[in-house]
């Protein structure tokens, strides 16, 4: 009886520690793809930049454009959106979110773009054309 009590306890802590290694090597494997990076540019200067691989809880903010309209963005693990936008086409919005540096989200009336880029050489190639 002790001892069947024993070995379930055994099977249990195998088996946390079996999720623990799965868990960390899938972290480790996202990590050792490329680091993504968020620029969120206002026209045309960096305003904030984020770090897309280190998201613990997704979360949104507010940027306000000079003209007095506003973008809502949202961050999520590896990706960024923006949700709301006082612009007249929500282009932007229509746009939902980017997980990589295809395609940057912009919103013309606001004067607004998200980038993704990654932490190395492609860093300078596609910011230097937009900040332009
Ligand atoms: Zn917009």
């Amino acid at each position: 009886m002790e001892n069947t009590k024993k070995n379930l306890k055994w099977a249990c802590v195998f088996l946390l520690l079996l999720i623990i290694c799965l868990f960390v090597s899938v972290i480790h494997g996202q990590l050792s793809e490329t680091a993504k990076t968020a620029q969120i540019m206002q026209y045309g200067k960096v305003v904030q930049t984020i770090d897309l691989q280190n998201i613990k809880e997704p979360h949104e903010f507010e940027i306000t454009a000079i003209n007095g309209g506003s973008n809502i963005i949202r961050v999520e693990n590896v990706k960024i959106g923006i949700v709301h936008a006082s612009c007249p086409d929500k282009i932007c919005v229509k746009q939902g979110f980017i997980t990589n540096g295809t395609l940057p989200i912009v919103c013309l009336p606001n004067k607004l773009s998200v980038v993704i880029t990654n932490n190395n050489n492609e860093l300078d190639a596609v910011t230097g054309g937009i900040t332009k």
